[in-house]
């Protein structure tokens, strides 16, 4: 039987390996390949760590003995053998996984070094004692924390103590006999501490030191930055063994990193620090403040040259911007690593202009080189990445941005306080349509309640307003006007800063960068729009949004949620009352009351468009949302009974309280939604037609511009519910174009967003122009999960223990909600082959959710305007990978 090939060597590899001998270990076999100097090495491949972690961190049949013929081959490469007392082989042992974790797993340098090795060590560079003591103490340090497990403060306490008996301050002052003396201390406390199992043979260090690498694959740090980036555990890391290069050898010898672009800005420029006479981990640890790179050329002038020529030619060879560390040694220059450089989204929208401009990569390359999700920290504030303050608490990423103010408690003290200009954050245990004035205002909404797709969510995230939802455990005392976090209190004077972005929450001011669309930014639009097959819509409600949503390219409205426009405060009475009506006289009156003001709003929709298509939504409204609180009103009564209040206000407000228990429904958001509620009350849906035809005249009118009105009834599960919805939208249109003489272009159709309207779709086709699916519903309904309660109980733990990949209000679950939008699609085209179908869910703005849009052939997406240019992108980069 053929075994595994578990180690490849140096000039074995390439890019193309990358899979199984990780990012570095591949890059290094490529740089070998292209003639850029490496220092010899082998690979341990990342098969190998996944056999031993399959195998209860046993190693795999044959792994020792490929590692100990792969050490062979090293040293008759060298010319040198580990352990030897005349020609010693010194080795690093570095991981290397396939997505690059800066930082998460351990090293070892050194490996090699020994009691018998250290004086040959010192010979060999020219005499050096103190090179060598310092290598064999950095040693013994690194190994006995990485690979023995022994706590770093037992080396760290003994170093302070040399310093301090020597009376200096930094470890440079340590001369040579310092240093071995401090050699022998280390090895005896290590010994100490292993009860005196000290590994001293070279050749079993170096098995433990790979078994180690392999073991910190599952260190906490590891699987925290894994989970953050998604990245899967079942990859393991590969791990590099090679050739140490001495950075340490004296002041013509020195180590750093660099990049080949500015990775802040983007800017071509030279960008990276250095220090002489220094080991890798001293550039990074902050013991020695690193210089600037610049200042190299006057030192080390032709390694210095080198280096630029090889950052251009890597930068070149990869088509990236690089984030390299090389070292030099005694004037030489050796790479050690290079990788695609991580980089802020400005930095990667201007680098990714720019090498288009250079003719080094291709427009496409370019769109595929953007994250979108990054976009948003473009479009709106963000937190200064220079911060470093941990958060007290991470809630749910409801609506990006970062914000920072002083806390309020109420919608009406944030309204005021926000007006008067001054910053406040809103904090909730939820927030309901009374608070809209304040959150308008706010700099940024924390909830300890409510989910993603929540209505809270959706409209701060329309607004472009930072919001925190879900913050779980945070306690909030409305009356005392405090929220208690982590054990913390923070009152009404008291500032927190929200990063809406990741969800997380911090105390005090963090400082903030300003959002930056600069012509990259628009550059990048364009390529997209240029290559995308979805159309991007936007979900908006009013001039001004809708007017944002178009500057930043929308093609149109994909929802206007007319139940939105009755948020406002002076509008909710006029509302309640059209649901509290007892009988169609009162009703007809509330609905007089508000078809001004619809037609108003829908003008500002339409103006703002300039003749795109607009879909607006007839009324969806979850009563509750809208009611008063069914105990808020029992209470209002009892006090004013027990105070003795006039018997006119008891009346009125006992009134009320009947008409919320008449009209309370345990499952509201099951209850009388959308076009139930128009099928009870024919005379709603008959109002907003009528508004919507008068505001799309008058327009038409003023603006000379013809408007495309597409009308939308929602939350449709049985087709006779369109036909009937839509006979009564086609008479009150007709009537009303009839009335004043005009003619309008004007469609009728539906949103999908219960299952069984997915299922039926080609019965609902007959009776809709085009469908829309509303995700945010079909995932509520499909999965079963309340969208407003469960993302931070349950489901959190659930996305947590990954038993579900992802926060499916986040991101579309494909094999399950995606599956009823694909039968939609299927079936409404089985009935009408050109029908038009998109999605207005909350996912219509996630780039793995557009990418799934896109296969299953919408013709569009809409979200809310700030995540437009996030779903062009996505869009263009879907057609790419898919066509
Ligand atoms: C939906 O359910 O996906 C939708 C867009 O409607 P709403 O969020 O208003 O319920
Ligand atoms: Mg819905």
């Amino acid at each position: 039987m053929n075994q595994t090939k578990y180690v490849y060597d140096l000039n074995e590899g390439d890019a193309s390996l990358k899979p199984l001998l990780g990012g570095k270990g591949a890059n290094l076999a490529e740089m070998n390949r292209i003639g850029v100097p490496v220092p010899d090495a082998f690979t341990v491949t990342t098969q190998a760590c996944v056999d031993t972690m399959n195998n209860n961190s046993e190693w795999p049949e044959g792994l020792r003995e490929q590692v100990e013929a792969g050490l062979a081959r090293l040293e008759e490469r060298t010319g040198k053998t580990l352990g030897s007392v005349e020609n010693p082989l010194l080795v690093s042992i570095r991981s290397g996984a396939v997505f690059s974790m800066p930082g998460m797993m351990d090293t070892i340098l050194n490996l090699g070094i020994s009691d018998e090795t250290v004086g040959q060590v010192a010979k060999l560079a020219d005499g050096n004692e103190r090179f060598a003591w310092d290598c064999y103490r950095r040693f013994v340090q690194m190994y006995g924390e990485v690979v023995e497990g022994i706590e770093p403060h037992v080396f760290e306490d003994a170093l302070t103590e040399a310093k301090e008996a020597k009376g200096v301050d930094n470890d440079t002052d340590l001369d040579a006999e310092d240093l071995k003396a401090l050699t022998q201390k280390f090895k005896d406390l290590a010994n100490e501490a292993l009860g005196g199992h000290w590994t001293t043979d070279p050749k079993e260090q170096l098995m433990r030191a790979i078994n180690a690498v392999f073991k910190s694959w599952l260190n906490p740090r590891a699987e925290v930055y894994r989970k953050s980036q998604g990245i899967s555990r079942n990859l393991g890391t590969a791990v590099n063994v090679q050739q140490m290069v001495f950075g340490n050898r004296g002041e013509t010898s020195a180590t750093g990193v660099c990049f080949s672009r500015n990775p802040s800005t983007g800017e071509k420029e030279l960008y990276g620090e250095f220090l002489t006479n220094a080991q890798g981990e001293d550039v990074v640890a902050g013991i020695r403040t690193p210089r600037d790179l610049a200042e190299m050329e006057a030192e080390l002038p032709e390694a210095f040259h080198e280096l630029l020529a090889t950052m251009d030619k890597l930068e070149l060879h990869n088509k990236d911007m690089q984030d390299m560390e090389f070292t030099i040694e005694d004037r030489k220059l050796y790479m050690l690593q290079t990788r695609n450089g991580k980089r802020t989204a400005a930095a990667a929208v201007k680098t990714a202009v720019d090498m288009v401009s250079e003719g080094l990569i291709t427009k496409e390359e370019a769109l595929l080189r953007i994250n979108p999700s990054d976009l948003d920290a473009l479009l709106h504030d963000a937190i200064d990445p220079h911060e470093t303050a941990t958060a007290i608490v991470k809630g749910l990423p409801a609506s990006p941005g970062a914000a920072v103010g002083t806390l309020s408690f109420t919608a009406d003290d944030a309204a005021e306080r926000g007006k008067a200009g001054e910053k406040v954050i809103l904090v909730r245990y939820e927030t309901t349509p009374d608070d809209i004035h304040g959150v308008m205002v706010a700099q940024g909404v924390l909830t300890a309640h409510g989910g993603m797709t929540s209505h809270a969510a959706v409209v701060a995230r329309g607004m472009g307003i930072t919001c925190v939802a879900g913050a779980p455990g945070i306690k909030i005392d409305p009356k005392a006007e405090t929220v208690t976090i982590g054990g913390q209190e923070y009152g009404k004077g008291d500032t927190l800063t929200l990063n809406g972005s990741t969800g997380e929450v911090f105390s005090g001011a963090l400082a903030l960068v300003p959002p930056k669309l600069d012509e990259n930014f628009q550059q990048v639009g364009e390529w997209a729009d240029a290559v995308r097959r979805l159309g991007v819509r936007a979900n908006a409600e009013n001039f001004e949004d809708a007017s944002k949503a178009r500057e930043l390219g929308a093609e149109g409205i994909g929802l206007a949620r007319t139940e939105h426009m009755f948020m406002a405060a002076d509008r909710l009475p006029a509302v309640r009352k059209m649901i509290l009506a007892e009988n169609e006289e009162q009703r007809a009156a509330a609905l007089a009351e508000i078809l001004p003001m619809q037609q108003a709003d829908f003008e500002g929709i339409f103006t703002a468009m300039k003749g795109l298509p607009v879909t607006v939504r007839l009324l969806d409204p979850p009563l509750h949302e809208f009611l008063p609180n069914i105990v808020d009103q029992s209470v209002l009564v009892k006090e004013l009974e027990l105070t003795g209040a006039s018997e006119d206000v008891l009346a009125k407000e006992r009134e009320t309280l009947a008409q919320v228990k008449r009209l309370h429904e345990q499952n509201p958001m099951l209850g009388t939604r959308g076009c139930r509620l128009a099928m009870l009350y024919p005379s709603i849906p008959d109002m907003q037609a009528r508004a919507i035809v008068k505001a799309a005249l008058a327009v038409q009118e003023r603006e000379g511009e013809t408007v495309g009105v597409e009308i939308m009834i929602p939350l449709v599960a049985i087709a006779k519910e369109l036909e009937v919805q839509r006979d009564i939208v086609v008479k009150a249109v007709e009537e009303e174009l009839a009335a004043a003489g005009k003619s309008l272009d004007y469609t009728v159709g539906t949103m999908i967003e219960i299952p069984r309207a997915a299922l039926t779709a080609n019965e609902i086709a007959e009776h809709a122009d085009f469908f829309s699916f509303g995700t945010n519903d079909l995932t509520q309904t499909g999965i079963g999960i309340s969208r407003d309660d469960a993302e931070a109980g349950f489901l959190g733990h659930y996305v947590e223990d990954e038993v579900i990949a992802k926060n499916p209000f986040e991101s579309i679950d494909q094999e399950g909600v995606g599956q009823l939008v694909q039968i939609g699609v299927e079936k409404g085209r089985s009935t009408k082959a050109e029908l038009k179908t998109g999605v207005c869910g909350e996912h219509g703005g996630d780039p793995d959710s557009i990418e799934f849009f896109h296969k299953v052939g919408l013709n569009y997406v809409s979200c809310s305007p700030f995540r437009v240019p996030i779903a062009r992108l996505a869009a263009a980069r879907a057609t790419l990978q898919h066509g």
